[in-house]
């Protein structure tokens, strides 16, 4: 089996392992090319996101993975950036700063309360709760046209490499329901973002994490938003956000069943420094 994976946390933000331990386990699971994407920096405290006193070590293990592995396996560096619509242009910053071989933009947060504190789409049940009522007035429809409000912005103003999980924020409803996945009014939202996404050159990841994890019944984004990449021709590439070595290759078989089943014939992948498209069965990427 060979298999990419550009979609990694490690101990320098909510993952645990060194980045060793990720790279030895990458290629005991057959995967070719790996890319790490610790959190970026922000400007609040939070229990995820990396130090940006750590960026020069978090680079060095990088580079220096990328060679004692050289042969066995190519290794990226990368972040995943939150986006926010007051600090505009931050993803090109990162990408320029620290020569980036690509960058994975998400939408983590929505708003702030009253504090000024960001509201985290992607966290416990009852956070997710309080920014709703506090924030939203309870108003579910009003939190999902502003998340993909950022993902449009970031798309057309601040474009990643890579789209990360698209649809992250149905993760709630695994919990409790929230609002209906077949609404009209959602899946113009979702179509929506895809439109600006096919324009913009974007490739979109098809994370797994909520799978393996169980905290969804579908990859992010889920079926409805893979027929419409398919719809769009909008190339994908499939990643595990894993934050430990052990799920580096998270529910790939499954999806790769999926996805085939969809008509989807190639992956983007990372190969000698560039971007290109590959194809793939159930058994992996014909590297
Ligand atoms: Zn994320
Ligand atoms: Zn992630």
């Amino acid at each position: 089996m060979t298999w990419t994976n550009y979609h990694n946390h490690c101990k320098y933000c909510d993952g645990v392992e060194e980045i060793e331990t990720h790279v030895q386990q990458g290629i005991i699971e057959g995967v070719v090319s790996l890319g790490f994407s610790s959190h970026s920096p922000v400007s609040f405290e939070n229990k995820w996101s990396m130090k940006e006193k750590d960026i020069p070590a978090y680079l060095k293990d990088i580079q220096a993975a990328g060679e004692k592995y050289f042969g066995q396996i190519e290794i990226y560096k990368s972040l995943e950036i939150d986006y926010f619509p007051q600090q505009s242009g931050v993803i090109k910053k990162w990408v320029d700063n620290l020569d980036l071989d690509y960058s994975i933009g998400s939408v983590h947060f929505v708003d702030a309360f009253e504090d000024g504190m960001p509201w985290e789409i992607d966290g416990p049940l009852m956070t997710f709760e309080k920014g709703l009522e506090e924030i939203f007035g309870n108003d579910i429809r009003k939190v999902l046209e502003k998340y993909f409000e950022y993902t449009v912005q970031m798309l057309e103003k601040d474009c990643p490499t890579i789209l990360g999980h698209l649809d992250k924020i149905k993760m709630q409803n695994h919990h409790r329901l929230f609002f209906d996945e077949n609404a009209t009014w959602y899946q113009d939202l979702v179509k929506q973002a895809l439109e600006v996404a096919a324009k913009s050159g974007v490739i979109a990841e098809v994370n797994t994490r909520g799978l393996y994890k169980k905290r969804a019944s579908e990859t992010y984004p889920g079926e409805l938003g893979l027929r419409l990449l398919k719809k769009f021709g909008i190339p994908i590439c499939l990643n595990s956000d894993a934050h430990q070595s052990k799920e580096i290759i998270g529910e790939y078989k499954n999806t790769a069943v999926l996805l085939k089943h969809l008509g989807f014939k190639e992956l983007m992948v990372l190969k000698n420094n560039s971007w290109q498209a590959m194809p793939f069965d159930v058994n992996g990427i014909h590297w």
